[in-house]
């Protein structure tokens, strides 16, 4: 019966029905009095017609085959239409009577009964009501065709009990497709409510799970639960890797047709019956919430196990997975964003500790390899003297302190570009060479231009040995880290710059005085002796004034330009005050120093324009001397030039009245 109508008020019927199957509720003395009171009404005639047929068929079988052999039988309904009859009706001999009679029965409700006569035999044709169990309408009809002498012999009451038997068998066939039918609704109902509840429960689990792993183990556990003969992956974009051995990443390539594919890219639900008849359906379900799509899951079952009715369950499954998920991911990214502040806030504090370059390597080299958790940092940075890209910072040690020419390797690719570089895997990355990669065995690469004060100074390299370690945030992260680094770089390099330029005289490019003197200081406490040169030019007042003041510096600084390029790369010259210079020489001895002090009078002789002259007093101090200062190691000096000066200048005196300068000298 495919109308749902046919049987009045199913609700209450099925209502009822669950009241019998539950005797502690149902407080009816005969459980089962309702279905017999069920009946059909007229309404329902119209559509009864396929049911009275199939019951006539199956009560002829029964009955009218053990019975009665000879009599035929046939069934109209309401209407007098014909449902189903035996061949004699068939060949239409007395269907006018039939049809007559039948209009006289369902009129008035009671038997018709029709003599006629078939080649000389006398027979009887009968018509008799059908009726509804409860009201007594007529709902068909049933004729009969007997022969005379049969009906005489009480043939009609038999006729009229079969009728009877007929309306059971009817009522039979009723009652048990409308039980079946109830058992349906039943067991989808049943079969609902346990997909709601579970619906529930799994929408309030993954509601309280705050991790993103868990929300996806959640999800795919609640399917593979609902279906258990169902293969189940979930294909995950690049940036949602999980542990989950049932989460992969999404193919490169789809396949057009793919289940997955369509979901993916439409976010809906997408169905596969198969191609042939192989038995199986594909379900691509879209794991997306506001933002997008971050996933699909793609199920592989038996078609039997699976109902079209499933699908709006799986969906709502797939979008509160979909919520939950992108909540979940909400929550980590602000933990993320927090847990990076943190990060970059220790790095600049670390970074504040020092000015100094070497310092500011070291700290950023130990703060990425902890905060990326990488297995290798390389940091790269531009030597300007040695020509070329020094390895400042690298903890694969055979590496440190190599000299990288331009274009040589990835780091220096990232240099020249000056943009950063994600690679998932080195080891598909065709055309990319690297001499970190190579020597580590390292597959996953983040790397980034290391900017100073808006020059590309270098680079930062963090490698680890599994593919696809770093994520997009890492790659992110870093570039914001290197912002960071690039800063105190600067700020290094400034203060180098500032403590170069406050130690320098700026008229002559030579050392302060105060520098000398620390430095000497310095080398006292640590060496084993040292010479000082002081270098005077002869008659500058007299110079000034023949010249002018402007000309008397520019001999000055040709004299400081002499002095500089006569010594060596270790020894420090010095402006000691006016027009008086000072050179220290480490680690010589008095008799070397005289040579370097007479080069540099043979030089200022020959090469100064306009020429003058310049005096020299040198003094030498050692470890052996009873007491060591910079002070008496002046004066020394200075009593030496005097000395020069008194001989008739431009020449080099050696402080070697040591004796019989103590006396004079407060500081020896
Ligand atoms: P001598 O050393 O040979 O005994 O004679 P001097 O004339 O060089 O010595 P003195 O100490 O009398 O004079 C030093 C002069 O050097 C005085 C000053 O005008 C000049 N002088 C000092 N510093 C500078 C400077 O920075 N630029 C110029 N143009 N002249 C300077
Ligand atoms: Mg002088
Ligand atoms: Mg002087």
């Amino acid at each position: 019966m495919a109308e749902q109508r046919a049987y009045g008020d199913k609700d209450r019927d099925a209502r009822m029905l669950l009241q019998v199957a539950r005797p502690s509720g149902g407080k009816l003395e005969d459980p089962a009095a309702w279905l017999r009171e069920t009946d059909i009404v007229p309404h329902d005639f119209p559509y009864a017609g396929g049911l009275i047929a199939e019951s006539f068929r199956e009560w002829q079988g029964q009955a009218v085959s053990s019975f009665a052999k000879s009599w035929s039988w046939c069934v109209l309904d309401y209407e007098g239409n014909w449902l189903d009859s035996a061949s004699e009706f068939r060949q239409g001999r007395w269907k006018e009577k039939w049809e007559e009679a039948a209009r006289g029965c369902l009129q008035t409700g009671n038997i018709e009964a029709v003599q006629i006569l078939d080649g000389g035999e006398a027979l009887m044709l009968l018509v008799l009501p059908v009726h509804t169990r409860r009201h007594g309408d007529v709902f068909a009809v049933l004729g009969c065709l007997m022969p005379l002498e049969q009906y005489d012999k009480g043939g009609r009451y038999a006729a009229e009990a079969m009728v009877l038997h007929f309306q059971t068998c009817f009522y039979n066939k009723f009652e048990y497709v409308f039980v079946s039918d109830l058992a349906g609704i039943q067991l989808h109902s049943e079969r609902e409510s346990s997909r709601r509840s579970l619906l529930f429960q799994i929408v309030q689990r993954m509601h309280d799970n705050i991790d993103v792993d868990a929300v996806l183990t959640e999800v795919i556990d609640s399917i593979a639960a609902m279906y258990p003969g169902a293969k189940l992956d979930l294909y995950m974009s690049q940036d949602h890797r999980s542990s989950h051995p049932q989460v992969k990443p999404l193919p490169l390539q789809w396949d057009g047709e793919d289940v997955c594919a369509t979901a993916f890219k439409d976010g809906r639900v997408t169905l596969d019956h198969g191609h042939g008849d192989n038995g199986i359906v594909e379900v691509g379900l879209p794991l997306g919430g506001k933002q997008g799509v971050y996933g699909v899951f793609h199920m592989v079952m038996d078609k039997n196990s699976f109902h079209e009715l499933d699908l709006s369950f799986l969906t709502m499954v797939a979008d509160t997975a979909g919520t939950a998920f992108e909540n979940a991911k909400l929550y980590e990214r602000s933990n993320q964003l927090i847990r990076e502040l943190r990060m970059s806030n220790e790095l600049t504090q670390r970074l504040n500790q020092s000015l100094r370059l070497g310092d500011i390597f070291q700290f950023a080299f130990e703060e990425l390899l902890a905060m990326f958790e990488a297995d290798y940092c390389c940091i790269l940075h531009k030597n300007e003297e040695r020509g070329g890209l020094e390895v400042i910072a690298c903890n694969y040690i055979p590496l440190l302190g190599k000299l990288l020419e331009e274009g040589q390797g990835l780091g220096s690719k990232v240099h020249i570009s000056g943009e950063p570089l994600l690679l998932s895997d080195y080891k598909y990355a065709a055309g990319q060479t690297s001499a970190l990669m190579d020597a580590t065995g390292s597959r996953s690469l983040i790397a980034t231009p290391l900017n100073v004060g808006g020059e590309v100074r270098g680079a930062i390299m963090l490698a680890h040995k599994q593919p696809h370690f770093f994520s997009y945030d890492s790659y992110r992260l870093l570039q914001a880290m290197a912002g960071h680094i690039g800063l105190a770089v600067g700020n290094a390099r400034l203060h180098a710059e500032v403590r170069r330029l406050a130690n320098r005289d700026t008229l002559t490019g030579l050392f302060a005085r105060h520098y000398l003197d620390e430095e000497i200081k310095q080398r006292q406490s640590t060496d084993f002796c040292g010479t000082l040169v002081v270098v005077d030019i002869d008659q500058f007042k007299m110079v000034n004034d023949t010249y002018g003041h402007q000309k008397g510096d520019k001999i000055l600084k040709q004299v400081s330009d002499i002095v500089k390029s006569s010594i060596r790369q270790g020894d420090v010259a010095a402006r000691w005050g006016g027009e008086e210079l000072a050179v220290y020489l480490p680690q010589l001895g008095v008799q070397q120093a005289v040579f370097v002090a007479e080069r540099i009078r043979k030089r200022v002789m020959g090469e100064t324009e306009p020429r003058v002259t310049v005096s020299c007093g040198i003094a030498e101090w050692s470890w052996t001397d009873e007491r060591v200062s910079v002070e008496s190691l002046f004066y020394r000096a200075d009593m030496a030039l005097y000395d020069a000066k008194n001989n008739g200048r431009n020449q080099v005196v050696i402080d070697n009245k040591l004796a019989e300068n103590t006396a004079k000298n407060p500081w020896a």
